[in-house]
């Protein structure tokens, strides 16, 4: 079956493409003839992503980068200014899941490396992109969220407040957006068996939840030209899309 080229020659900016959820991300994008620009810290899983990438004969842009540096941030809007001059998705994927403990133990490091990541990187992230997105003809962005944001369960609080606050920027993104050609949506997707899930539960088997290559097919539909949804959040469980 010949594979869906939707992405042949966009450029497509992941964040947390290193590993889990964003690397299958990247591998499906360039799959699907994305120029993949891939961010995160780890420099040896974005030369893991680069080789699987060449591989297929497509290609990636690696940037390593810690989402808390701000001006990193802003950087990157300017770099894929000069070197495309517009910029066609973005998928806002990387997370920290932080502590999961009670409200009153947290400690103040610990929330602001959780709401730094989650949060303030991705409006630094649109604040650096958003004209990009605006100049290209199918400017797409989505953000991974959680189910967390709504069950907000005792103990995962700091996670889930942190989820909610990105799920409300992207819906008032969306409507800011609304009349242009740009659409942003956020993207739950269920659980996945990655580093971050093993972490938040330790006594689970693995075997039992989807790899990343099996949601990543549905989190990339998000940034492709088709998508006609915004301000939606789009669940993998449900299979359908629902409003923020
Ligand atoms: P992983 O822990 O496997 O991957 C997280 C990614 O985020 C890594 O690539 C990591 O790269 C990157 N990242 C974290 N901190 C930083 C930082 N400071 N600077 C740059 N990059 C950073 O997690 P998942 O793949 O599971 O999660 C991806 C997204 O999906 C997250 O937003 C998560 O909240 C969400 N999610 C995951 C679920 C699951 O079951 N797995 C369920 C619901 C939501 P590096 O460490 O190299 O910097």
């Amino acid at each position: 079956m010949a594979v869906q080229q939707d992405l042949a020659g966009k450029v497509i900016l992941i964040t947390g493409a290193s590993r889990g959820i964003g690397y299958a991300a990247g591998v499906e994008a360039a799959r699907r003839g994305a120029h993949v620009v891939a961010v995160a810290r780890t420099v040896g899983g974005l030369e893991e992503l680069d080789d699987e990438i060449q591989e297929m004969g497509s290609s990636a842009t690696l940037v390593p980068l810690d989402l808390r540096d701000g001006e990193a941030i802003d950087r990157l809007g300017a770099a894929i200014f000069e070197r495309w001059g517009h910029l066609d998705g973005v998928i806002g994927n990387a997370g920290q899941l932080g502590v999961l403990s009670p409200w009153a133990h947290i400690k103040p490091e610990d929330f602001e490396k959780v709401m730094t990541v989650n949060v303030t990187a991705n409006y630094r992230l649109i604040r650096s992109v958003d004209l990009l997105l605006r100049q290209a003809p199918d400017g797409r962005a989505v953000f991974v969220s959680s189910g967390a944001a709504r069950s907000a369960r005792p103990f995962w609080g700091l996670y889930a407040a942190s989820k909610a606050a990105l799920d409300a920027m992207v819906k008032s993104y969306a409507g800011e957006i609304e009349n242009t050609r740009v659409r942003a949506n956020s993207f739950n997707p269920g659980p996945v068996r990655t580093a971050m899930r093993a972490k938040a539960m330790p006594g689970e088997n693995p075997e039992t939840l989807p790899t990343p290559a099996e949601i990543a097919p549905k989190l990339v539909d998000l940034v492709s030209p088709g998508l006609t949804q915004n301000g939606q959040l789009f669940s993998i469980q449900s299979g359908e899309f629902s409003p923020l």
